[in-house]
């Protein structure tokens, strides 16, 4: 009778599990396994946020599993002696796990794939995050892609509907003794500021599904008009579930068009911008992969001298905390601390400020949303910093500087985004809303700042010294 191991790492779901599945289907024993290995992750182990998420992403994964007679074996670094042990202990002859995508990561993995077959262990290693490997998509010079469309119209070529895989049907489970508990991983942070976040989200596969569900029913219709309105619950909100692996872009795909077939195909022009960010997501992967620098290094190197100010603490500490005195700007920092998410649009237009009207490098903005973002993914993350920033591939251009208050006029016209967030400025008209130092009473009453910068002037001085960087 075979046992194997599978590895659990962020693909935390029975369903579309190909590690889970190939283990159940070619063994008699399955011991289903997370190690915890934080300083295994170079410089980006994860985040609070992302530790409150994955504590309850575990606690969902093991009920799952022992609804099944099952149950998820919890260990502690380091990996490879964790793992040689349960193998010796369970008698495995083999471990399955689904690829993960960082340098860190890749490297680590790497070395333990190497360790466990030069001990006659077999490994066996699946693709479970994403569509497509980031390394099989090439130019036709079979160079790595540096610019969106042309990666997505090749991927979009390739992309067929595929029935995801179902739950495997577990045979025998191998339950060892020596497990930790969940709370001797110690991910939940000692500040209760994660009520927010509790409030707001289910982590696990069935909260995933859930949201899918309502994203199907409700906004997908809407998509295409409503998903730049931060007022509106326009988009998935799947994003820390694709990160966990809760859910699968293959399981959101099938869905979709198995729903939009069956209800109304003028529903394929909100599918497709859909699809489109899930395109980003994947080209996200594919930058990161080719380019493994780029998470600490400009991908521009020509952005690396004299653009940005020294970090200004003080300064930071304002953004960070919501109180720039920019409405649509301190409205998106307080969802973030709140909720654990921003929506896409409000981080561009932060991220904007931070980099151009502020000045201050992107690695600080960067490093905030690693540590406060429910959904902090080195790839998307690096890949949105550096395009705002100017300095990513397919970026946008440094000299486009986000007007916080145009876009709040444009996308929050009736400041319902922003009095959610600014309670202090909800009873004042849209229009002050928008532009609250131009009432100073206003400001006086609500204890709301005055704007750190002047949006115009601060604009310019960046302008000024892209222009210099271009001399
Ligand atoms: P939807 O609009 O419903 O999109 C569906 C899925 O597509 C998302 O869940 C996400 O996985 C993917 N996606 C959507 N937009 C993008 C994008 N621009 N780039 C890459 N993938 C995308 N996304 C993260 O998942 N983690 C991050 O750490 C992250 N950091 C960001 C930092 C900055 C400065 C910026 C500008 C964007 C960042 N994004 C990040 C991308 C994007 O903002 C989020 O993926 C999106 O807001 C998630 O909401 P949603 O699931 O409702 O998205």
């Amino acid at each position: 009778m075979t046992t194997a191991l599978v590895l659990f790492r962020r693909d935390l779901r029975l369903a579309d599990n190909p590690a889970l599945s190939a283990a159940c289907a070619s063994h008699a024993r399955v011991l289903p396994v997370y190690i915890h290995a934080p300083d295994e992750e170079g410089d980006f182990a994860p985040g609070a946020a992302s530790r409150w998420w994955l504590h309850h992403s575990l606690d969902a994964l093991d009920r799952d599993l022992r609804e099944r007679q099952s149950g998820l074996h919890l260990a502690q670094a380091p990996t490879l002696e964790t793992l040689l042990d349960l193998i010796a202990r369970s008698g495995a002859g083999t471990v399955h796990w689904n690829r993960r995508y960082e340098p860190d990561a890749i490297a680590h993995d790497t070395r333990l794939k190497t360790a466990l077959r030069e001990r006659g262990i077999e490994v066996h290693t699946h693709n479970a995050a994403l569509w497509c490997e980031p390394w099989s998509i090439a130019t036709q010079a079979g160079d790595p892609y540096r610019v969106f469309t042309p990666y997505w119209r090749n991927l979009r070529t390739q992309l067929a509907v595929q029935e995801p895989l179902p739950v495997p049907a577990f045979r025998e489970w191998v339950a060892l003794p020596g497990a930790q508990p969940l709370a001797a991983l110690d991910l939940l942070p000692s500040i209760a500021w994660y009520r927010g976040l509790a409030a707001t989200w289910r982590p696990g596969e069935a909260g995933a599904h859930e949201w899918l569900e309502v994203f199907a029913d409700d906004a997908l219709g809407h998509y295409a008009q409503a998903r730049d309105l931060p007022a509106r619950h326009g988009t998935s909100r799947l994003s820390p579930h694709l990160h966990f692996g809760e859910i699968s872009p293959r399981q959101i795909h099938y869905l979709l068009e198995r729903r939009n077939a069956r209800v109304d195909v003028r529903r394929r022009a909100d599918l497709e911008p859909f699809l489109r960010e899930l395109g980003w997501r994947e080209f996200a992967h594919h930058l990161l992969f080719h380019f493994p620098d780029t998470p600490s290094r400009n991908f521009n190197p020509r952005f690396d001298d004299r653009l940005w100010e020294p970090q200004d603490e003080p300064a930071l500490e304002r953004w960070r905390r919501g109180r720039t005195g920019i409405p649509l700007v301190d409205a998106g920092m307080r969802e973030l601390w709140h909720t654990g998410w921003m929506h896409n649009r409000v981080r561009m237009i932060v991220a904007s400020f931070l980099t151009k009207n502020l000045r201050q490098h992107w690695h600080h903005g960067a490093r905030w949303f690693w540590d406060t973002l429910v959904d902090a993914d080195l790839a998307n993350n690096t890949m949105g910093w550096q395009w705002v920033a100017g300095c990513g591939a397919d970026a946008a251009p440094y000299f486009r500087v986000f007007n916080p208050v145009t876009q709040a006029q444009r996308f929050d016209p009736q400041g319902a985004y922003l009095s959610r967030w600014l309670p202090e400025l909800a009873d004042a008209p849209p229009a002050l809303m928008h532009e609250p130092w131009k009432d100073p009473a206003l400001l006086r009453r609500s204890g709301y700042p005055a704007p750190m910068v002047d949006l115009g002037q601060s604009r310019q001085r960046a302008l000024d010294a892209y222009q210099r960087l271009k001399g």
